[in-house]
């Protein structure tokens, strides 16, 4: 693979925000195009939530899009989450952080104090440790599946096939408020390639809704990244992260955030 940040619909650079009307404009532009995509796709403007992912950024760029009017913020790594959660959480007690890279289960007990969300759950172990935490804290969590639904050997999620029986185990950790599922595409320049793993999303959704009684509340789809979003939204997302698209774009390659293939074909 290329070094070039994944460009599916979306080629363009992407410009670094360092202005509140900088942060201003590129959210409303997103939020333009997440609502014209809806809109094309016969559902409504407001069914798909724009989750901004600051990873990278330090707090003095998280405060320009505070003012621009973020109130959740998206991060892959709990540590860099934590740092900037306790830097801030005094001066703007109103942000909320979603964690959503994968978390070790020795970090659990730091994501279950801080955050609001957690998008990555795929083992019944840091579920079991994150629910105990919750209890201690008289807090519970919003929680998101994740599914690897590229076939990467590499990337976390649990495997398509194994999704139902760990969504039936679910129900004994009671502080967790289980959304949806949460996907990473294919980081592929073919839309073509990257559409798929969309869809076997929404289509394992739909069975977990139709199979399991408890699942009924799984509504939530969050796929698609500053490259993919609109791909995502035509296939039924309903949170899209998006970074680099607001922030401007990153020095690290996503591969420092999620494993990448080593053998993927130039
Ligand atoms: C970084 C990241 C995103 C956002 O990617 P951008 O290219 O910055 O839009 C989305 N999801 C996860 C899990 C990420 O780590």
């Amino acid at each position: 693979m290329s070094d070039s940040a994944p460009a599916l619909l979306h080629t363009e650079h992407y410009p670094t925000s360092t202005s509140v009307e900088a942060f201003r404009q590129r959210i409303a532009l997103v939020q333009q195009r997440i609502d014209q995509a809806c809109l094309r796709n016969g559902r409504s403007a407001g069914d798909v939530r724009l989750l901004t992912v600051s990873k990278t950024f330090g707090t003095d760029r998280i405060r320009l899009a505070y003012q621009a009017g973020c109130r959740m913020l998206g991060e892959n790594k709990v540590q860099e989450a934590e740092r900037k959660y306790e830097e801030l959480h005094e001066e703007l007690p109103d942000l909320q952080w979603s964690v959503i890279g994968h978390l070790q289960s020795n970090k659990a007990k730091s994501v279950a104090r801080f955050a609001s969300e957690f998008q990555a759950l795929d083992k019944l172990k840091t579920a079991e440790i994150l629910d105990r935490r919750l209890q201690a804290e008289g807090r519970s969590l919003d929680v998101f599946v994740q599914v690897n639904t590229s076939g990467e050997a590499s990337k976390f999620g649990l495997p398509p096939d194994q999704v139902h029986a760990f969504v039936r185990e679910l129900p004994q950790f009671s502080a967790l408020r289980v959304k949806g599922l949460m996907t990473l595409a294919l980081m592929d320049a073919d839309p073509d390639r990257v559409r798929p793993c969309f869809a076997l999303l929404r289509t394992l959704r739909d069975q977990l809704r139709n199979d399991i009684a408890h699942a009924e509340g799984m509504r939530e789809l969050s796929m698609g990244m500053s490259g993919d979003y609109e791909i995502a939204i035509e296939e039924g997302s309903t949170v899209v992260r998006v970074g680099q698209a607001i922030f401007g774009a990153r020095s690290t390659p996503n591969n420092y955030y999620w494993p990448e293939t080593q053998a993927e074909t130039p």
